[in-house]
């Protein structure tokens, strides 16, 4: 199976925090706005069946689901799922949750989301080619798939590990490991291979003197990619 323990490790023992906009997922809470219009202004999210895979606590499960989608979230680590069942029961959020791969629903439910989101889960996974290929099975032709991840280079090195991690202490120590960053041509590489289409890659920077978050051209360290299924 396409799954790192040690990752589900590390993701279970912050569980508890995942809600806490000052905690351990604090960048997850700040880019989450700007994911979800730049999500909902390509595909309306409104009367859309989702799978949002790999998600955790549910951040972005949540906010799509309040713009009018159908939302399943899967991830393989138990202890945020239930975070993510906790907080929708108090919330009133209408997400379904269960725990899956994205490779095990795709055998199930191939061709039936109209969009796909996988954010922040490459860097995790041993292959994230199977994973990229999963996530395009489970779109229907013309679907929407939107990924999130890391870029290899110096400066990525630089900022999401030292600069956040080290210095300025966004993310837990050992929340990233430098060889599992993708470049943008690799993930695109393995989307097309997946017969998707990439329609955009998008720059997400972090400014450490405004402490924002924004998108923008610079895909050098944090960027998404926004494609859709061939028909
Ligand atoms: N997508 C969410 C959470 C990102 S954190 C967001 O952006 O808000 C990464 C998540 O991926 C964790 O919840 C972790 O448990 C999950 N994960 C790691 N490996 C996985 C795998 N192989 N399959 C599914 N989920 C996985």
């Amino acid at each position: 199976m396409n799954v790192d323990p040690a990752e589900l490790q590390k993701f279970s023992e912050l569980a508890h925090r995942w809600w806490d906009p000052a905690g351990s997922f604090r960048p997850l809470h700040e880019i989450n706005p700007l994911r979800l219009d730049w999500i909902d202004q390509r595909a309306p999210l409104a009367g859309k069946r989702v799978v949002d895979v790999g998600c955790g606590g549910g951040i972005l499960s949540e906010a799509m689901s309040a713009r009018g989608a159908d939302v399943l979230g899967i991830d393989l680590a138990d202890k945020p799922l239930r975070v993510a069942q906790l907080h929708a029961l108090e919330s009133g959020a209408r997400v379904r949750y269960r725990p899956s791969s994205a490779e095990d629903l795709a055998r199930e439910e191939a061709g039936s989301y109209d969009v796909v989101t996988c954010m922040e889960l490459l860097e995790h996974v041993p292959d994230p080619e199977s994973t990229v290929t999963a996530c395009a099975a489970l779109a229907r032709p013309q679907g929407w798939v939107f990924f999130s991840t890391i870029n290899r280079n110096a400066r990525a090195f630089l900022l999401a590990i030292v600069g956040a991690e080290y210095v300025l202490r966004l993310l837990p120590r050992g929340t990233h490991e430098y060889a599992r960053f993708i470049r943008p041509s690799e993930l695109a590489n393995a989307a097309r291979g997946a017969q998707l289409e990439v329609e955009e890659v998008r720059g997400m920077s972090y400014s450490p003197l405004t402490r924002e978050y924004q998108l923008g051209v610079d895909a050098r360290v944090n960027y998404l990619m926004a494609c859709r299924k061939n028909p």
